[in-house]
């Protein structure tokens, strides 16, 4: 069976695994004790991993607040700004193309007396920047937009993005869960993100650790937040909660990885999504449609309309040679919002198919798509 549900989950590398075991076995320590060794070992591997994944996305160490995952970070910063800053306004901004953790936890803040506008999107899921700007307003405390859909793979504008709430000093929130590891990323680029949210298990590290980047100010003080966590005063008070040293391990050694073997994996995705775009043409010519645009994307997400099929019958029948899926795992028992957005009909919906590709895959096991 071919995995294609790469943007559902991935496969943890093997050297991911690797260097997870010691911390699962003889390195049990608790990063917070101290003097002993298996103490100070875990607190060194944590330290190591924090700087990775500071790295791999251009961030300072102590800028980054370990999780359990994507659905954990976004609650935190929306949850934590609308909290901390309520007396300053109540209106959020973000897309009406989100993951269920940014809009079911905006719909939360709504109940509790929040104002939230949900920006519309253009055929391929982005945001308009005009409309963006107009609905900025003087109570606007806080604009999450994600960075790259997870269904399309198509990304926001973030550096126009960064730059409208830099310049109106609006926190500016970005889901990023689907690009980390997977496109290049600087965070000193983008001086207007103060937080960002990420997730090990979507780029070949373990499931149930993720990562908040929260900006330094230029006094070098870390934004302020409500914490989701109370307790112990872990991850800079912000999280608390014993830290998950082996998780956090292999999400550091996953960071290592990826940003090693960048360009080589972004390459290789860009040439297997062009190779099975023109299998596909060629198979099925005008009984398909590409829903996703094919510039400015993150590499190796389809997104394709099967003219006439019913997806969850076609993705059950694939099954046995193929794991794909028809949108999101997270919504994936209602019709997708994102493709709804986009102004596909639910017919539409209902034929769509997504393809998410991994470096792990080997080009010539594609042809599979030859015999569909
Ligand atoms: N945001 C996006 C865009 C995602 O694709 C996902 C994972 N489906 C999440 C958030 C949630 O991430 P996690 O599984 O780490 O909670």
């Amino acid at each position: 069976m071919l995995y294609l549900d790469n943007s559902a989950t991935t496969q943890i590398h093997p050297e991911v695994k690797e260097a997870m075991l010691p911390y699962l076995m003889e390195e049990f320590g608790n990063p917070s004790s101290k003097y002993y060794s298996v103490a100070e070992n875990a607190k060194n591997a944590v330290k190591e991993a924090r700087h990775s994944l500071a790295s791999l996305i251009g961030a300072h160490d102590s800028e980054i607040i370990f999780t359990s995952g994507s659905t954990e970070s976004n609650n935190m910063v929306i949850k934590g700004v609308a909290d901390y800053y309520s007396n300053h306004g109540k209106h959020i901004i973000t897309s009406k193309v989100e993951h269920p953790s940014i809009l079911e936890t905006c719909t939360y803040l709504e109940d509790k007396g929040f104002e939230v506008t949900y920006l519309d999107v253009d055929k391929y899921g982005r945001i308009d920047l005009a409309d963006f700007e107009q609905q900025l307003r003087d109570d606007t405390i806080l604009v999450s937009l994600i960075w790259g859909n997870n269904e399309l793979g198509s990304l926001n504008d973030m550096e126009s993005i960064s730059e409208l709430c830099r310049k109106r000093n609006i926190f500016l929130h970005t889901d990023a869960t689907q690009l980390v590891g997977k496109i290049e990323m600087n965070l000193s680029d983008y001086p207007g993100i103060t937080f960002l949210s990420c997730s090990g298990h979507k780029f070949h590290g373990p499931k149930g650790i993720g990562a908040t980047f929260i900006r330094r100010d230029q006094y070098d003080i870390l934004t302020k937040i409500t914490p989701l966590l109370h307790g112990g005063g872990q991850e800079q008070g912000i999280r608390s909660g014993t830290l998950a040293v082996h998780n956090i391990v292999g999400l550091g050694k996953a960071a290592e990885l990826a940003e090693k073997n960048l360009k080589k994996n972004i390459k290789k995705l860009e040439d297997m999504e062009s190779y099975v775009s023109l299998i596909l043409k060629d198979k099925f010519n005008d009984q398909i449609v590409f829903n996703h645009d094919t510039n400015h994307k993150i590499p190796g997400v389809l997104s394709v309309q099967f003219k006439g099929a019913n997806n969850e019958l076609l993705v059950k029948n694939l099954a046995p040679v193929m794991a794909v899926s028809t949108g999101s795992a997270c919504s994936s028992s209602k019709p997708s919002h994102v493709l709804a957005a986009i102004g596909l009909s639910i017919d539409q919906v209902r034929s769509t198919v997504r393809f998410s590709l991994s470096s792990f895959i080997d080009k010539k096991d594609l042809e599979i798509f030859k015999e569909l």
